[in-house]
């Protein structure tokens, strides 16, 4: 005995290193939050992106330890000034995401209490807090109070969740998926057609939709394409809309498919990501009328809330076909079952153990109230129409008038192939990385994207944008004139 307890009393001695003193924690915390500062107040002098191929070998795990000063050097070097740097507001690539101040602090409280918000059992306060913001989003989006939901770790698990549930509800499986049909705009996030494959249905029919010339679903043409596949014996099962698309920020004609989708009997799902936040502002809420027709219905709180990555939701109206696919229980869970408790967010989702991240968007809310957010996405719009009539005034092209923010353009050049030259443009571009922009391909024609959503975008960082691109336009074409 004796000799046991010495053994555990030198371990200890070693393993109380986990659990600083006050003084370190101090001392911890003031280093972290002078990074904090520093890194925000040089945001508009830090560079946007800066491409790298380079590996570090400072990531090695040794035996050496060190100190939080190096560590926090390696992360500013290593990480936080390579790639892009999506805390920018001169991030215009992609979805731009957030990473509001507020929510850093309460993902620092989130840690040390170490919340299990997996069962209201273990956290009855994080559980009841995380329904609490679902229950406000089934208000948003016009969702009955009966619908439940969760939050995920992004759009990506967001949509799994609520693709797993519709194929059990339609009892898609065996024979039944080749037969099946499932109705996708050629715009679809990818993360749909990767969460079908997830979910064993990659050999599911799917038949893309026709698109307008605002690459939205041509509704009409969806409901002949019903009939038809009815007529060949296949079993249309469910429709995907989106609300705000990555490429071009198209919000699909969401009551139109709505309806056909709700008399066919089809499941509707709405993947809104990236735009469904917009249904609280003013000039847009209209173009989300229809959103209350579906059954399932993502978005992206660590894009439309301005939060920090990590952070999806999901809704669903049917919560009997969301249980039959996502609760499961063991032995070892028994404690933890009450009768008659609220929802457990693992019975509606694959995590077990999940972080609580409920409290990084429900306490900027509580802070700042809902007004700077819609604010903050009203001006996102209007940023968006003052770069389109900029950059259409230095000589560009521009797609049509978008539904949200996000936007395209492109330079026609006269003697060079148009590909070519916006291809090169767009490397200037991110030679120059002050400010970041992406491309895609739209009807084979190579076009720059404009994506408004980070919430430190402001005009001058726009006009600083035009300012780089007129440069950058310059210095192609004068590569152009040389080769
Ligand atoms: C970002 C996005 C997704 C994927 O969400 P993640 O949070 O990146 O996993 C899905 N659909 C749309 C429309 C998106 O913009």
């Amino acid at each position: 005995m004796k000799k046991l307890i010495e053994k555990i009393s030198k371990l200890e001695s070693i393993s109380c290193a986990l659990e600083p003193s006050q003084e370190q924690r101090d001392m911890y915390l003031s280093k972290v939050k002078h990074f904090g500062n520093d890194f925000i107040n040089t945001l508009n002098k830090q560079k946007t992106f800066i491409s790298s191929k380079h590996i570090s070998d400072k990531f090695k795990i040794t035996s050496k330890k060190k100190t939080i000063d190096e560590v926090i050097t390696i992360y500013k070097e290593e990480i936080a000034e390579k790639g892009i740097n999506p805390a920018s507001g001169g991030h215009l690539g992609y979805i731009p995401g957030g990473g509001i101040y507020t929510a850093a602090i309460s993902d620092y409280m989130v840690d040390i209490t170490n919340e299990y918000a997996g069962m209201f059992y273990a956290s009855p306060g994080a559980v009841s807090l995380e329904n609490e913001l679902i229950n406000w989003m089934k208000e948003v989006f016009n969702y009955p109070n009966s619908a439940v939901g969760n939050l995920s770790s992004g759009g990506s698990i967001a949509n799994l969740i609520a693709l797993t549930t519709a194929r059990d509800k339609h009892n898609i499986k065996g024979d039944q998926i080749k037969n099946s049909v499932i109705y996708i705009s050629p715009q679809v996030h990818h993360c749909i057609l990767k969460a079908l494959r997830i979910i064993g249905l990659e050999d599911i029919g799917i038949h893309y939709l026709v698109l307008d010339e605002f690459s939205r679903i041509n509704s009409e043409l969806f409901r002949e394409q019903i009939d038809l596949d009815i007529k060949n014996g296949l079993n249309p099962f469910m429709v995907i809309a989106s609300a705000g698309t990555t490429d071009t920020g198209a919000v699909d004609p969401l009551y139109n498919i709505g309806k056909i989708a709700n008399k066919m009997n089809l499941w509707y799902h709405i993947d809104a990501a990236y735009g469904g936040f917009f249904i609280l502002t003013q000039s847009k809420k209209h173009l989300f009328k229809g959103i209350e027709l579906s059954d399932s219905l993502v978005v992206d709180p660590h894009k439309g809330m301005f939060l920090p990555y990590g952070i999806g939701a999901v809704l669903i109206k049917d919560k009997d076909a969301v249980f039959q696919t996502h609760h499961y229980t063991a032995d070892y869970m028994q404690d933890a079952l009450i009768d008659e408790a609220p929802v457990n967010p693992a019975d509606v989702s694959p995590e077990l153990t999940k972080h609580f991240r409920g409290l990084r968007m429900w306490i900027p809310l509580q802070l700042h109230g809902l007004e700077p957010f819609v604010a903050c996405l009203e001006e996102k719009l209007l940023l968006t129409t003052y770069f389109r009539e900029k950059i259409k005034e230095s000589g560009f092209q521009i797609g049509p008038e978008p539904d949200l923010s996000v936007s395209y353009f492109w330079f026609t050049p006269s003697k060079i192939d148009t590909n070519l030259f916006n291809k090169k443009l767009l490397e200037f571009i991110h030679d120059n990385g002050s400010i970041y922009f992406s491309s895609t391909i739209l009807n084979k024609k190579f076009v720059i994207r404009v994506a408004v959503l980070s919430f430190r975008t402001k005009l001058e960082i726009i006009d600083k944008a035009l300012k780089m691109i007129d440069q950058c336009l310059e210095k192609t074409i004068n590569y152009f004139n040389k080769t």
